[in-house]
C-alpha cells in the first residue's frame, strides 16, 4: 500500500465524528433480545454515509440484523467487520463524553467498536480508497449470555452473509488471539429416593447426598490436575471448574437433591464427545460410589478456536496495526468465547479479534477512549485495503 494512501487513511478518520456515532448507539437501549433500537439507529448511520442497510429477519423478527456492504468494483476478497449490538441486561447508562472517554451502557461491549467499524466505513467511501474486493458490516442481537443464544448469528452464518474473512472490534487490544479454549457449561443434579427427613430418623443406607456433592467435587478435582497436562501455546490449558454448589435446607435434615454447576474449557479443537464423555465418565463413578442417582447436563458452547498465523487476513491485519502503531501485534490467547468461534467453526473463515481497549465490560461503569476508537477505526480500515487484492479464487 503506497504511504501516501495509508496516511490519507489515518488522517480522514474523524474523532468529533467517532463520538458521536458512539454516542448515538450507546443512547439506543439494546439488551440482549430486545436490540432493534440499536439495529435501526446503526442502519440510518449508514444509510447516512450513502450505505444502503439491509435488515435480514436472521430468525430474529424483534430487531432484524443489520448488513452494509461497500464494494471497489474490482475483483478480490470480501473483509467482514462483525459486532453485536446487544447489551447485557444491566441497568441502561446513558452516553456521556468527558475528557476524551465515552461512557454508557456497551461503550466497551461493544458499540464503540461497532462505532470504529463504521467510520472505518465512511473513510474507505470517502476516499474511495479499496484497491480491490469489498468490505462488508454485519450486525446482530442475541450475542449475550444466558439471554441470548447467538441464534441470529448462526442465521446470517446458513445464509452464507459472511465474507472471506471477519474482524471482529471487541474490547480486545493487546494480542492477537490465536488460540482460545472451547467451552461447555454444565449442571448436575445428585438425587436420592424418599423424602426429606430428620438426620436421626433416616433409614440405613440412607445416601448422604453433601458426600455424594463433595465426592463429585473431588473428581472433578483431580480431573482438572489431570487436564493441566493438556496444554496448547497461547490457549493455556483444559480445566473444569464448579463454581456452584446447593444443598441442605437446615443443619439437622437429610436433603434429597444436590446441585453443582461449573464450566468444562478445552484448548484443542474437535474434543466436544471426548470431554462428555470424560464428564458422563466422572458423574457415574460418584453415583457407583455413593449410591446417589446423579444426572448431569452438559452444553457445548463452542469448540476451541485457532488462528493460523500464515493466514492473508492476519498478514493484511499486522501490516494494517503497524502502519498505525509502528509495530505488529503479539500472538496471544484469546481469553473469553466470542462469535470469533461462531464464525471460525461454522461459515470456515479466519477471524480476528480486535477493537479498543476498552474497560468495564458486564458492568455500569463501561469506559472507551475517544483515541482508542480513532485507532480501530484506522486499523479496520487499513485491513480492509491490505485484505482485498487477491490471486486466489473469492466468493
Ligand atoms: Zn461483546
Amino acid at each position: 500500500m503506497p504511504a501516501s494512501l495509508a496516511e490519507a487513511i489515518r488522517r480522514a478518520v474523524d474523532p468529533d465524528r467517532l463520538v458521536r456515532t458512539a454516542m448515538a448507539l450507546i443512547d439506543a437501549p439494546s439488551p440482549t433480545c430486545q436490540a432493534g433500537p440499536a439495529a435501526d439507529c446503526l442502519a440510518s448511520l449508514l444509510n447516512d454515509i450513502g450505505l444502503a442497510a439491509e435488515r435480514p429477519v436472521a430468525d430474529w423478527p424483534v430487531a432484524p440484523a443489520v448488513v452494509a456492504r461497500l464494494a471497489s468494483g474490482r475483483p478480490g476478497r470480501t473483509l467482514q467487520f462483525h459486532g453485536h449490538l446487544d447489551t447485557v441486561h444491566l441497568p441502561f447508562v446513558p452516553a456521556r463524553c468527558a475528557d476524551g472517554v465515552i461512557y454508557g451502557s456497551g461503550a466497551a461491549d461493544m458499540k464503540g467498536g461497532l462505532a470504529a467499524a463504521v467510520e472505518a466505513l465512511r473513510v474507505l467511501g470517502e476516499l474511495d480508497a479499496l484497491p480491490a474486493g469489498a468490505v462488508m458490516l454485519t450486525a446482530t442481537d442475541h450475542h449475550e449470555g444466558p439471554w441470548g443464544d447467538k441464534r441470529q448469528l448462526q442465521a446470517l452464518i446458513r445464509d452464507r452473509c459472511y465474507g472471506d474473512g471477519v474482524l471482529i472490534p471487541e474490547y480486545l487490544a493487546d494480542r492477537l488471539p490465536v488460540a482460545g479454549r472451547g467451552l461447555a457449561i454444565f449442571s448436575v443434579l445428585l438425587e436420592r429416593d424418599g423424602a426429606k427427613v430428620h438426620e436421626v430418623l433416616a433409614p440405613a443406607g440412607t445416601p448422604d447426598l453433601v458426600a455424594a456433592g463433595a465426592d463429585l467435587v473431588q473428581r472433578f478435582g483431580a480431573l482438572n490436575r489431570r487436564l493441566a497436562t493438556r496444554q496448547r501455546e497461547h490457549a493455556g490449558c483444559d480445566s473444569v471448574f464448579v463454581g456452584q454448589f446447593t444443598c441442605g435446607e437446615i443443619y439437622n435434615q437429610y436433603p434429597t437433591e444436590c446441585r453443582l454447576a461449573g464450566t468444562r474449557r478445552w484448548v484443542a479443537p474437535g474434543q466436544e464427545q471426548a470431554v462428555r464423555g470424560e464428564f458422563d465418565a466422572t458423574l457415574a463413578a460418584t453415583a457407583a460410589a455413593t449410591g446417589a442417582r446423579v444426572t448431569g447436563d452438559f452444553v457445548v458452547y463452542a469448540d476451541a478456536f485457532t488462528l493460523d498465523p500464515q493466514q492473508p487476513l492476519v498478514t493484511a491485519f499486522q501490516a494494517a496495526y503497524s502502519q498505525v502503531t509502528g509495530r505488529q501485534l503479539p500472538p496471544g490467547g484469546k481469553p473469553f468465547v466470542d462469535d470469533g468461534h461462531t464464525f471460525a467453526h461454522q461459515a470456515g473463515i479466519p477471524a480476528i479479534t480486535h477493537g479498543p481497549a476498552a474497560t468495564g465490560a458486564h458492568s455500569l461503569d463501561e469506559a472507551v477512549a475517544v483515541d482508542e476508537l480513532v485507532r480501530t477505526a484506522q486499523v479496520l480500515a487499513l485491513t480492509a485495503v491490505a485484505f482485498g487484492p487477491s490471486n486466489e479464487g473469492t466468493r
